[in-house]
């Protein structure tokens, strides 16, 4: 099958439409830690400045907030946003996650409510999901919603949610029927953050930032207009927004080659004193990042013509998980000890961001479900093996 690897004029345009914006707008000095108080609002602002481009959501309807770009363009706009080396999305797990699921599963109004605020960065949201005894083990939820009236009143414990230390809305999987096991008896609730009987304590991390929370429901009475979808429901919702924060739309090859790139430079700077190993490490993590583009363009092209994301998914984020790793170890090789030197130090350069880089790649194969977890999907649906004991 021949495939057709040109973009039209009108796809060329775009992209300089998008290049032209950034290099007006992306912050010349970089933004504060988004895992602290005043990077999180720093990012906010980004986000809000994004909306004024209409550059927020640019895949969502034009009535939500989004420019109606398909997912080509999608590609194109996030190569652009990468090569200006613009913000990180304080709003990823909404706009990314639970917008496209928002747009599947919620009613008119709960569209028309909360999709525009999320575009436009008004509203930052959280993902609760997992608890300390439910992470791989979802379906182990133990946090309930009791029907009271025309109010869910919410009891339990979250954890690990990233941002939630400053967000202002969570989406959650609580257990709605408590005769229920395992999948069943799960319902999506949509809850804010700042709400009587919910505390919201923030994890502090290695760098001092609470990048993680945890959540208390202590009795928090949401509306039941707040439920996503109907009761029992939740597990459905879920795997389908699971699907886009492996298959898709969370990490954008863009990311990779963008990182494949400044690798290449760092190498450049110490081909000198590399060690051959390393020098075969970079190339391959280039290579695999433009494999991981071409292999997104595939999709994008494939859904685009009216196919849908499977099990491949876990493919996916098991592929761009390793290679973020791998980009990562190599400039860890080339730097050697430079990686720990502070940024003020005059033979930084960039190993700041590498170190930083590299200590949330450690991240990628734990969270959007572990590597483990999709091998075990992989094994089981894909390739027909025999499930696990
Ligand atoms: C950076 C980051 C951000 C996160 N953000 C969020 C968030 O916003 N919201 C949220 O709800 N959660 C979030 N999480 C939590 C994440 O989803 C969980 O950490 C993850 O699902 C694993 O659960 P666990 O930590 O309880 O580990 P466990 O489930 O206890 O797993 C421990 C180890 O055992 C392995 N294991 C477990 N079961 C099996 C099995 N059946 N077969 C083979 N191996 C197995 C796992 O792969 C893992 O290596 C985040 C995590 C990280 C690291």
């Amino acid at each position: 099958m021949a495939i057709d690897l040109q973009f039209t004029p009108a796809q060329n345009a775009f992209r300089g439409e998008v290049r032209a914006w950034m290099a007006a707008h992306v912050p010349q000095t970089p933004l504060a830690t988004l895992e602290g108080a005043v990077g999180f609002e720093q990012h906010r602002a980004w986000e809000r400045r994004l909306a004024t481009g209409n550059y927020g959501c640019i895949t969502w309807p034009t009535e939500y907030g989004g420019r109606g770009a398909n997912l080509i363009e999608w590609l194109i706009f996030e190569e652009e946003y990468y090569r200006a080396r613009a913000p990180l999305r304080v709003n990823q797990n909404g706009i990314f996650l639970f917008g496209p699921t928002l747009m599947e599963f919620g009613t008119p109004e709960q569209k028309a409510r909360f999709l525009p605020k999320m575009a436009s960065g008004d509203e930052i949201w959280a993902q609760g999901w997992s608890e300390p005894q439910a992470g791989s083990d979802l379906a182990a939820i133990r946090a309930t919603a009791t029907r009271d009236g025309d109010h869910y009143v919410l009891r339990g414990h979250k954890i690990w949610s990233s941002r939630a230390a400053f967000a202002d809305w969570c989406f959650a999987i609580f257990r709605t029927d408590p005769a229920s096991e395992r999948h069943r008896g799960l319902t999506f609730i949509l809850l804010p953050l700042k709400h009587e009987g919910v505390r919201v304590r923030g994890i502090r991390q290695i760098h001092g930032e609470p990048g993680f929370a945890e959540i208390f429901f202590e009795e928090a009475r949401v509306p039941v207009a707040n439920r996503l979808g109907a009761e029992g429901q939740g597990w459905h919702i879920a795997m389908a927004t699971a699907g886009f924060e492996r298959g898709l739309m969370l990490r954008s090859p863009a990311r990779f080659q963008a990182a494949a790139q400044r690798l290449l430079k760092l190498y450049r700077r110490h081909a000198h004193e590399a060690d051959p190993a390393v020098a075969a490490a970079v190339a391959q993590a280039w290579m695999d990042a433009e494999s991981y583009a071409l292999n997104t363009y595939m999709t994008a092209s494939r859904l685009m013509a009216g196919g849908s994301i499977g099990v491949e998914a876990s493919l996916n984020k098991i592929f761009w998980s390793e290679l973020d790793l791998d980009l990562h170890r190599a400039a860890m090789s080339l730097l050697g000890a430079r990686a720990e030197l502070l940024p003020a130090a005059p033979a930084s350069n960039d190993a700041d961001a590498w170190l930083d880089g590299f200590i949330f790649s450690l991240a990628g194969p734990v969270y959007a479900g572990t590597n483990e977890i999709q091998r075990n999907i992989i094994a089981e649906r894909l390739l027909g093996l025999p499930r696990g004991g």
